[in-house]
């Protein structure tokens, strides 16, 4: 079973989010697992420290190497990817989410203040993994945000399986717009073509919308989807044929 660990300080926010609806309830059936490890429980003395004052000085707490290993190590080693989040690490995108949830979970180590020491990242083989360009206060909604894209990938978390093979990110491009009733909102009517029950013109309807709004909105994507350096605008699926 996919199982997760997050090593965090806020023990107390989990699982959060992910205890709420198909994500929560795939766990409660069993469908994936998760586990916190908390990193205070390894901090140092009376106090339970487990940060310091960065060598060279400056502002802010590191934390530990040896309480960061100590946490570490008293995870199984069972071949799961271990990762520390960090705004330094590649970006967390769809294929990332694919892999894990093709794997057997994660181990994920949630900082906090300035960051983990070096050394530990580097000794336990550490993989740096960031949810975007800008800086959290922790690792923690940042870990939550990649595990549930990864799980509501596993078989049987999402109702209907092909809910998921047409998405954003899926195909290479963004989703379609979607729609639902009323067929007439505030005088705005539902596409014509989507009330046809056409299907094959449905089809073509949204794949044309689907590569007219990446074209638009994420050039990079479509360029790699229709692997042209510098492609030409799609049709929009407006015009007649
Ligand atoms: N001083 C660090 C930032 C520390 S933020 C730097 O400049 O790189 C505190 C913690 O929040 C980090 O240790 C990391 O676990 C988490 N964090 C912050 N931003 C993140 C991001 N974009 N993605 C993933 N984790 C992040």
């Amino acid at each position: 079973m996919f199982t997760a660990t997050a090593i965090t300080l806020i023990p107390e926010a989990w699982p959060g989010p992910l205890g709420a609806s198909i994500i929560g309830r795939a766990r409660a059936e069993g469908l994936w697992a998760l586990e916190t490890v908390d990193l205070r429980g390894f901090g140092l003395g009376k106090h339970r420290k487990v940060d310091d004052t960065p060598a060279g000085g400056g502002a802010g707490l590191v934390i530990r190497p040896d309480v960061a290993a100590a946490a570490l190590d008293s995870v199984p080693r069972d071949g799961r990817p271990r990762i520390y989040l960090s705004p330094r690490g590649p970006r967390f995108d769809q294929n990332m989410a694919r892999d894990w949830a093709a794997g057997p979970g994660v181990v994920l180590f949630c900082g906090r203040f300035e960051g983990l020491d070096e050394r530990v990242i580097e000794a336990r083989g550490l993989q740096e993994v960031s949810l975007g360009d800008f800086v959290l206060a922790g690792g923690d909604v940042a870990a939550m945000a990649m595990l549930e894209a990864a799980v509501r990938l596993l078989p049987g978390v999402a109702g209907n399986s092909a809910s998921l093979t047409g998405e954003s990110f899926e195909t290479g491009l963004l989703e379609h717009p979607q729609f639902t009733l009323p067929r007439v909102w505030e005088d705005r009517p539902t596409p014509e073509v989507l009330l046809s029950g056409d299907h094959k013109r449905i089809e073509e309807w949204r794949l044309s919308r689907s590569k007219a709004l990446t074209f638009d909105r994420r050039p990079d994507l479509y360029a790699a989807y229709s692997e042209t350096p510098t492609p030409t605008a799609p049709e929009t699926g407006d015009e007649p044929d």
